[in-house]
């Protein structure tokens, strides 16, 4: 679907996830842990009897497979009758979702993409618990979940829309944190009466928009730099498995916590904004999943952030009055936003110099404009699509990876 901004009203299902603060009691943290553990078990159990399983008779292990022989399990083993059942109706999920991305990265390296495919491995541990439809209850201080308890949390938002998911995770810093994705059908209205925009996200400028504004995240001093680096030192020269290590790295997620809090702070200003300045909103849908794995800082930093950034701006669009789009991101820095030229433009080149009609502009700038134009004009061909990113999907590869995204306020 291709956004007409003559149109003043724009239908569409918003998924939301939101992220409060949890606070178990000692008691609760137990039984979470043991759940976590029974889930992490149970999961371990199953991509075990899967190999098994296509060993034996060359067939996947079915979804619905992996439920029957739960049933079975469960027999045996009494413990998991402690487990809300939907619970671990969940980890089998997770399983088949390991399994989906493993059979998709064997087949885009069969098409030629340099990646490893690596196989679904057995877990060390599992640190979130998922309720996927029932079993809970939220009140205003409390979250009530089947077979753990009430539990204290920071209820700072109001959840809109049916709730879809529920699930409890815990950091590494022992911080624990509910999400909740909730979806709602909404009509967007531009009611704002501002301008569009389009934003291209970068490295060197985190976000550079179609009229020429610029904004930076904050950047990580080199103090900061350094104590993190001091801090992981740390770890290194403690011994494995003793209590001062636990300690040292207990520490360093600590720090790298509060440091990537600093930085989303600043993109929840940088978002707000935005949504305040424009009516409509033109970014590039990024897949997370997609992206080059490297051990360049910077880009590594940006890079997780953007999926979460895009997701602010969804959300907050909203509220006031201003839509916010994802488009295919395609050659938007190939391209000439003055005559549609598109030419190889190398990472280092910092200027568009266009080589038909002469046009010469910032890249980012450049970028920016061709975002803009994908989502609002009717151009031709494979990759001026516009459709509606459902940022909730980039969530979830990233919830996959065990990256926390999506602090919500
Ligand atoms: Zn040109």
């Amino acid at each position: 679907m291709r956004i007409n901004l003559n149109e003043v009203v724009n239908m569409a299902i918003v998924k939301t996830t939101y992220k409060f603060r949890a606070y178990p009691s000692k008691e609760q943290k137990a039984i979470l842990n043991l759940q976590m553990y029974l889930c992490k078990e149970l999961y371990n159990h199953l991509l075990e009897k899967a190999k098994q399983h296509f060993k034996d008779n060359g067939k996947t292990f079915t979804r619905y497979d992996m439920i029957k022989w739960i049933t079975k399990f469960k027999k045996e083993h009494p413990e998991y009758n402690d487990v809300y059942s939907q619970v671990l109706q969940n980890v089998p999920d997770r399983l088949s979702k390991a399994y989906k991305n493993f059979f998709r990265r064997a087949k885009e390296k069969r098409n030629g993409k340099r990646q490893k495919v690596g196989f679904p491995r057995f877990r060390k541990f599992v640190s979130s618990l998922t309720y996927p439809q029932s079993g809970f209850r939220t009140e205003r201080k409390r979250v009530e979940l089947s077979k753990i308890g009430r539990i204290n949390f920071v209820n700072h938002r109001k959840i809109e829309g049916r709730i879809k998911t529920l699930s409890i995770k815990k950091t590494k810093s022992d911080e624990w944190y509910v999400t909740i994705s909730a979806e709602k059908e909404d009509i967007f209205p531009f009611t704002n009466g501002k301008q569009p925009v389009g934003i291209d996200l970068g490295i060197a400028n985190y976000a550079t928009l179609s009229d020429g504004k610029v904004f930076q995240n904050a950047e990580i001093s080199g103090l900061q730099r350094k104590s993190l680096k001091r801090l992981q030192q740390r770890i290194s020269r403690k011994k494995k498995g003793s209590a001062n290590r636990k300690r040292a790295i207990r520490r360093f997620a600590k720090y790298s916590e509060h440091v990537s809090r600093i930085r989303e702070d600043r993109l929840h200003k940088i978002s707000h904004n935005l949504v305040n300045s424009y009516s409509f909103i033109a970014y590039e849908e990024l897949k997370v999943a997609n992206m080059v794995k490297n051990h360049h800082l910077a880009k590594s930093i940006s890079e997780s952030s953007w999926g979460n950034f895009a997701q602010m701006l969804q959300y907050k669009a909203e509220s006031a009055g201003c839509v916010a789009l994802g488009v295919n991101p395609n050659n938007t820095s190939k391209t000439c936003s003055g005559c549609g030229n598109i030419q190889e433009m190398p990472l280092s080149e910092r200027t568009f110099g266009c080589q038909r009609c002469a046009m010469s502009m910032d890249r980012d700038l450049n970028a920016a404009k061709n975002i803009l134009k994908r989502a609002t004009e009717g151009h031709s061909g494979s990759h001026a699509s516009g459709d509606i990113v459902r940022p909730s999907h980039m969530k979830a590869d990233a919830a996959e990876s065990g990256t926390i995204l999506g602090a919500s306020r």
